[in-house]
């Protein structure tokens, strides 16, 4: 069993294939973009499958593939059956904002992946597109409806952004009344590829709980899954549930059990943190599987121990890149 320097058990590694995206969601990255890494920045596909079969040696048991948009990257699908037969691998599963992904459902499902996480900050057809500069709200229903057809679980993602969606949290908890989906609310992080720091912040995880209470007293908290980063409840009669991550407050930090990598190939082993080591050059400078495992070693037993701590070492470099360069 991989553990880290605080007895936190690790067995989850989000790999984020790309930084780029079909999307531009305003809580993420700039209208214009980013600057996109160059092709020969990215760790290419086979550098990515070395890295996941040496973690899941090391007891990785979970891999969530993310980006930017995984579905952007060029042949991705052969990627992921690569990965869904690595030995010892236990749950392979991706986190997409469903603009490509509602005809890859059916191959998805044949490669053993049970669940998906799709971001949808809205019901509203014209707030979509306020929000992420693009029309593709009907591809993502879509992406939900196929999800659910082929009997794929899926957990909803939609980070709350003051004056921009906050009268969509009740309509997107209405949605668990008939759907067997969990509708999670995310506290809005800093990570926006662009002003470093709020003014102002206000819409944090109880706000939003006490919102969801108005509208639905009778709302019960339910059992969080093991390592779980959401509070997670249920309204008596839906069939659904809802979720709430407390992303910016850190509260979860002391069961993390999860791993990053970039898609340039730098570890994170705290979202805060600024990236601890590149595991791409250690390939390209040809370290042996045992010196890589050795220095990856080093960096999960000198892990912060929790997301401010991680900020505070970041010293001069405050907290603002895109979340599409780390995959959230
Ligand atoms: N493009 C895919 C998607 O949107 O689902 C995967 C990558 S996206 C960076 C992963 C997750 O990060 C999404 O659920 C998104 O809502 C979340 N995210 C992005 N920027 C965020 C921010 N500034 N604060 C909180 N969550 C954020
Ligand atoms: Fe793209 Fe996901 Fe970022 Fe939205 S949150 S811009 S879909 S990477």
């Amino acid at each position: 069993m991989l553990t880290d320097n605080h007895g936190r058990k690790i067995n989850y590694l989000r790999l984020a294939v790309t930084d780029r995206c079909n999307l531009r969601c305003s809580y993420c990255m700039p209208e214009e973009g980013i600057n996109w890494l160059d092709r020969k920045e990215l760790m290419s596909y086979e550098e990515m499958l070395v890295t996941c079969s040496l973690l899941v040696k090391m007891g990785i048991e979970k891999i969530r593939i993310t980006g930017g948009e995984p579905f952007v990257r060029k042949d991705m699908m052969p990627f992921l059956e690569q990965l869904s037969q690595l030995q010892g691998l236990k749950e392979l599963t991706l986190t997409t904002n469903g603009v490509l992904t509602a005809p890859l459902i059916p191959e998805l499902k044949r490669l053993g992946i049970r669940s998906i996480n799709l971001s949808l900050d809205t019901l509203d057809r014209n707030r979509f597109f306020a929000i992420s500069f693009r029309d593709e709200f009907d591809a993502v229903l879509e992406t939900i409806d196929t999800a659910l057809q082929h009997g794929i679980e899926l957990k909803t993602n939609t980070v709350v952004m003051d004056g921009k969606n906050t009268m969509d949290i009740i309509p997107m908890v209405n949605l668990t009344k008939d759907l067997p989906i969990s509708v999670r609310f995310i506290e809005e992080m800093p990570f926006n590829g662009g002003e470093a720091h709020y003014k102002h912040w206000e819409w944090n995880h109880v706000k939003i709980l006490n919102t969801i209470k108005e509208a639905y007293p009778g709302i019960e908290k339910i059992q969080d899954a093991a390592y779980s980063t959401a509070y997670n409840y249920h309204i008596p009669g839906h069939k659904g549930n809802v979720g709430i991550i407390a992303a910016y407050t850190r509260s979860f930090c002391g069961t993390c059990n999860r791993l990053r990598i970039t898609p340039e190939g730098i570890l994170k082993t705290c979202l805060y943190d600024n990236g601890v080591l590149n595991m791409k050059q250690l390939m390209r400078d040809g370290l042996s599987a045992e010196e890589i495992e050795q220095q990856l070693l080093n960096k999960i037993k000198s892990r912060a121990a929790n997301g401010h701590e991680a900020e505070r070492n970041r010293l001069n470099n405050p907290v603002h890149e895109s979340m599409s360069t780390i995959g959230g």
